[in-house]
């Protein structure tokens, strides 16, 4: 009897505490619903009143403390809005961009603009216009940072009533992978910079939710600072090109109305001169003759003063129109060049490789450091692999450089497929990959490295009629407490250069 009463009673203890458990973890759930909803009103606030109105009943929920299976579809409704939001502000800017396109061939085809200012418009519309790009490119990455932080969320959930694993170095590497394909300027960066720094450190769900959080703000406000950016310029240039528009067609008439006066005054002149001829003839004494001469030279003068006056007037007006839009056009030029400055210290600068899609060199550098750093303060397991595609320059000399193009976007994709998810890749240059492969010896990484090479080497390629199959070269090293980055990619290098040596299609592994 009083035994069972000791199992009841640790029983109910344990309830207890599982509660208490359950308790603490949703508090700190709420916590940072709570500030990510703050966040992203804060960023949002005014552009969208649907968005606004989400917002605030998502605040008042969770102020009620709502489940999170009721406040789940409502982040994913957000996300959504935001989305089209985005897609909306695109078509905006997209519009604009064609209202100047519009103007600026209107402007070409109208008649009478000098060479120079004809070439310095068609700079202005060709090449500065096409630096705008849409907004639209980092959509995708909005919603992937938004899908982590829903997946950190559902981890905190899903193990509320187990013992929660409180870290995620998995979801802390994705979140990583995905920052290393964002690069700001100026102060955007240190604090990317900075969360990067702690990402690294820092494994814990609400650690990561914070970064989520921070980074979603400072991808936002830039996007949207740099919208903003981009439309003032467009609607000067607007501006001014349908100005100059204008008054190009005003000079154009008033020359119509001023040839028009000039044909008319031509006539009467010439109708003198014959009149003149004629009186002349009937003259019959010279005193006659002389007067009438004097008369009509009197009327003549008058009229060729007349006419030199309004030819005066006419280019006098022209030169003085053409200096207008020459100004314009000048004031236009700095100002692109402002607006490009500006551009500059907002804009995401690129780190995907545009052909693979993959991240790119700088990426890798950028990478590398980072990861250097946490080597060399927990001295943990840290590998670098090179790949180089072999014989590469066949594909191109046989089948055409575009199809060798394919092939390399084709690979790209493999490669990053059959990689494991906190492995990075990226395209260091031509057809060489390079891979950072964390927490791993290389007997470990052995195994993958086989999987990945297989895998390139079973790709059943096609080229018109001729079916091939690509094979890969691999070198790899590992960091030992003192080596550089470099030292360590030039062993990787060296390995590579033996692997091509002994017959290619393997692995070398240095230490
Ligand atoms: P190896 O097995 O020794 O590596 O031979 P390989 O032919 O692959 O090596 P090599 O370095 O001589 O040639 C690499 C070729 O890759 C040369 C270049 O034309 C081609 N290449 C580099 N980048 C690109 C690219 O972006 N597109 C295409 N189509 N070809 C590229
Ligand atoms: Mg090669
Ligand atoms: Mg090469």
């Amino acid at each position: 009897m009083s035994n069972q009463l000791e199992i009841l009673q640790k029983k109910l203890n344990k309830a207890v505490k599982n509660r208490e458990l359950i308790e603490s973890a949703r508090q700190t759930q709420l916590g940072a619903l709570t500030q990510f909803a703050s966040k992203l009103s804060l960023v949002c606030k005014g552009q969208d009143l649907e968005l606004d109105n989400k917002l605030a009943k998502f605040r008042s929920l969770l102020s009620k403390g709502v489940d999170f299976e009721i406040l789940s579809p409502l982040i994913e409704e957000i996300t959504n809005i935001l989305r089209a939001q985005e897609t909306k502000q695109d078509e905006n800017i997209k519009k604009l961009q064609q209202s100047v396109n519009d103007a600026g061939k209107k402007l070409q085809k109208t008649k009478g603009i000098p060479d120079e200012l004809r070439r310095s418009l068609r700079n202005l519309l060709t090449t500065d216009l096409d630096e705008i790009k849409a907004t639209s490119d980092f959509i995708p990455l909005l919603s992937r940072l938004v899908g982590i932080y829903h997946q950190v969320l559902n981890n905190k959930h899903g193990n509320l009533t187990a013992t929660p694993p409180e870290i995620a170095p998995e979801l802390a590497t994705e979140l990583l992978n995905l920052t290393s394909e964002l690069a700001f300027e100026g102060n955007n960066a240190k604090q990317l910079d900075k969360i990067k720094k702690q990402i690294t450190k820092n494994f814990q769900l609400n650690a990561l939710l914070e970064a989520c959080i921070n980074i979603i703000r400072i991808v936002v406000s830039s996007i949207s600072q740099e919208r903003d950016t981009a439309q003032q310029f467009l609607i000067n240039v607007n501006e001014t090109l349908t100005l100059l528009h204008q008054t190009l067609l005003d000079s154009v008439q008033r020359s119509k109305e001023v040839g028009h006066k000039m044909a008319n005054l031509n006539e009467q002149i010439e109708q003198k001169i014959s009149q003149l001829a004629q009186e002349t003839q009937s003259a019959s004494t010279i005193d006659a003759l002389k007067l009438i001469v004097g008369q009509k030279l009197e009327a003549l003068t008058l009229d060729i003063k007349f006419k030199e006056d309004l030819e005066l007037t006419e280019r006098e007006s022209l030169a003085s129109t053409l200096k207008e839009m020459q100004t314009r056009i000048n004031s236009l030029e700095s100002e692109s060049n402002k607006y490009k400055d500006r551009l500059a210290e907002q804009r995401f600068k690129s780190l995907q490789d545009s052909l693979t899609k993959l991240p790119n060199r700088a990426a890798y550098d950028e990478r590398i450091a980072l990861e250097y750093n946490t080597f060399s303060r927990n001295g943990h397991n840290l590998c670098l692999v090179i790949v180089d595609v072999d014989h590469f320059k066949r594909i191109n000399d046989t089948f055409g450089h575009s199809a060798g193009d394919k092939t390399l976007q084709v690979l790209a994709n493999a490669l990053k497929k059959s990689i494991r998810v906190t492995d990075f890749i990226a395209r260091f240059g031509g057809e060489e990959f390079v891979i950072i492969m964390p927490n791993s010896d290389l007997k470990q990484i052995l195994a993958p490295l086989e999987k990945i090479r297989r895998t390139i080497k079973s790709i059943p390629f096609k080229f018109k009629t001729t079916s091939l199959r690509i094979t890969i070269s691999i070198g790899a090293s590992q960091f030992k407490s003192g080596d550089s980055i470099l030292e360590v990619f030039d062993r990787a290098d060296t390995a590579l250069y033996e692997a091509k040596n002994s017959g290619r299609d393997r692995i070398i592994i240095k230490k």
